[in-house]
């Protein structure tokens, strides 16, 4: 491709709407433009990396035995009423209604459209395992789009949807997709970690994210570098500190005087204690549509409420913190006083560290009071006891006691264990050896292509540009010859030009009238692994100058030689990654 045609609409300045390092380069390299909020147009360069992208994606899968399919993105309601889906879906799903008055969604997933293509053609144990997928649009009415092509409202999703006669076969072909994902992300040249992921109110099976470490991140991971433990924090335990603590005798419960302190804080300076013996006390509504319940939740003043796992226990659609009036309805006391001891007619949950603290203190539910010397076992009402804490980083691992530690990533890939959900929802059965109706046990498996693309950038640039990894790399190569004005560097160019063409490398030739600096600048903005100059210098002495994007290498090499140089370094810049 001639750089002069190559529609590729650089900007010299950062944008002032590009909060990340992929977003400003993904619009200064010319590569997308938005055109409403989380929706964007691939521009060329884009749309080829997305292409080398799904290939990958598209190989590792038909090496597992992934069959590739393609599916409506308009889909009627009644599936999704199906499921259960089309309330519990909430204002993320895109709603549209025909000229018939008859209702639809843009698919934001797939799980209910390919269940019922399933079902109507499966029906015997010989059909199966079956491992159906798709490289399609996603539509979701993000609350916050944002960062981008990070998270958009309409993206480009590979989601594969695997069927099988029991939990055994899931567990085969669920290997099958870590293996595939993880091939992925390697060929890609990605820096990523597999972690444990929250699998929601449903919960029980298994369900791994493919996290591309950056700080940019929105996902936070915990793990262990003693024993490969790691998990998104949503989901990550830890072990309790409760242990090691205090060995003291319990003493008597009383009530002290701690005006106006309403803070752990404000209680732990005023008692000279430390927040660690603090029981904190916090009111959340668990809210489903109209309905809502308060719940009174306990934890140690040092640790934070993790409101994914209370979510999940309580199975409530949304949870909130309450307001201070029913605070007060429930503690008959304002704000800041609230305590567990003596609470009646409330549902309460305290945090398996809890029980271990001795001699604490908490809110006396009177203004102005807290009791001290609290020991939970003894003076709490009865509670549900569940692990609700947000671990952090330095909490100590559950299975081998070492310190924790947390990196924040891009959630590039996300693979589940559904077991029956849909199937038993949707009656997609089989009949098995024995003539008997099974449901068909199932997984889903999706991976985001732009959000890939975007990952990929925030871990590989600099500050000029993006440093493409040759495997997604829009072009392998660039020529720039110095001086566009001298005939025959320019002959020369479009001779190599032809060359690299014939021999099936990927190559752009930079033939605009443009300055030098004009033209490496966009050169090392968009990132082309390797470029090859035509330097008046190097040239009087028949040799042409190889620069690597990445290590800033520079060699020089006999004008002959060049195209099997520069292919030669091609495979070996492919190497590992295959
Ligand atoms: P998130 O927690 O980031 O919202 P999710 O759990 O909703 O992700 P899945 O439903 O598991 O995501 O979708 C599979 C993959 O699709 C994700 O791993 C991600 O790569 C991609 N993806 C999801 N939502 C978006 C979005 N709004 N924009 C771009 N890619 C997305
Ligand atoms: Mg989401």
């Amino acid at each position: 491709m001639r750089m002069s045609q190559l529609f590729v609409p650089t900007l010299r300045e950062v944008p002032a709407e590009a909060e990340t390092i992929s977003h400003q380069y993904l619009l200064r390299a010319g590569m997308i433009r938005r055109i409403a909020a989380g929706i964007y147009t691939y521009l060329p360069l884009a749309q080829r990396v997305l292409e080398k992208i799904e290939e990958i994606v598209r190989e590792e899968m038909n090496k597992q035995g992934g069959q590739e399919l393609k599916m409506p993105t308009l889909h009627p309601a009644e599936l999704w009423q199906e499921s259960s889906r089309w309330d519990a879906y909430g204002r993320e799903l895109f709603r549209l209604r025909d000229r018939h008055e008859r209702d639809y969604c843009l698919g934001p997933t797939h799980e209910e459209v390919i269940t019922d293509l399933v079902r109507r053609e499966v029906n015997s144990y010989r059909q199966l395992p079956l491992l159906l997928y798709q490289i399609q649009t996603k539509f979701r009415d993000e609350i916050r789009p944002r960062f981008g092509l990070m998270r958009g409202r309409e993206f480009t999703m590979k989601d594969l949807y695997s069927f099988d006669r029991d939990q055994d076969g899931l567990d085969v072909s669920y290997q099958k997709m870590y293996d595939a994902y993880s091939a992925i992300f390697r060929r890609c040249a990605l820096k990523f970690r597999v972690v444990e992921a929250d699998t929601g109110a449903i919960g029980g099976t298994d369900s791994h994210e493919f996290i591309v470490v950056a700080d940019t991140g929105e996902d936070e991971i915990i793990y262990c570098e003693a024993c490969d433990y790691a998990a998104n924090v949503e989901r990550a335990v830890a072990a309790l500190a409760g242990e090691e603590d205090i060995a003291e005798p319990l003493k008597d419960l009383k009530l002290a005087s701690t005006p106006g302190m309403t803070s752990i804080d404000d209680v732990v300076s005023f008692l000279g204690t430390e927040p660690q013996r603090l029981l904190k006390t916090l009111v959340y509504l668990a809210i489903d549509g109209e309905a809502y319940k308060p719940v009174v939740v306990v934890l140690r003043g040092d640790r934070e409420v993790n409101e994914i796992k209370l979510q999940n226990h309580l199975g409530c659609m949304h949870l909130a913190l309450a307001d201070a009036q029913t605070v007060e309805e429930i503690t008959q006391a304002p704000v800041g006083f609230a305590g567990p001891v003596g609470l009646k007619d409330v549902r309460i949950i305290i945090d398996a560290e809890v029980p271990t603290v001795v001699n604490g203190i908490c809110g006396a539910n009177r203004a102005d009071y807290h009791w001290i010397n609290v020991n939970p076992q003894r003076d709490f009402p009865p509670a549900e006891i569940m692990d609700l804490r947000r671990v952090a980083a330095g909490d100590k691992c559950h299975f081998c006691g070492n310190p924790l530690k947390s990196d924040r990533g891009i959630e590039v890939g996300h693979i589940f264990k559904l077991g029956t959900k849909y199937s038993v929802a949707m009656d997609a059965t089989f009949l098995d050896e024995a003539g008997r109706k099974k449901p068909m046990v199932m997984g889903c498996y999706g991976i985001g292509i732009p959000r890939t693309m975007a990952a990929a950038i925030e871990q590989n640039h600099d500050e000029n540009g993006i440093i493409w990894p040759l495997s997604i790399a829009p072009y392998q190569v660039v020529i720039i010859p110095v001086n566009s004005k001298n005939a025959e560097h320019m002959e020369l160019a479009e001779d190599l030009y032809t060359r690299m063409n014939r021999v099936g490398i990927e190559v752009v030739l930079d033939d605009r009238d443009e300055r030098a600096g004009v033209k490496f600048n966009d050169a090392d903005l968009i990132g082309f692994p390797l470029r090859l100059t035509l330097g008046p210098r190097s040239l009087k002495e028949g040799k042409v100058e190889i620069k690597d994007r990445a290590t800033g290498k520079v060699t020089l090499v006999e004008i002959g030689e060049a195209v099997a140089v520069i292919k030669d370094r091609i495979e070996e810049m492919g190497k590992g990654w295959a």
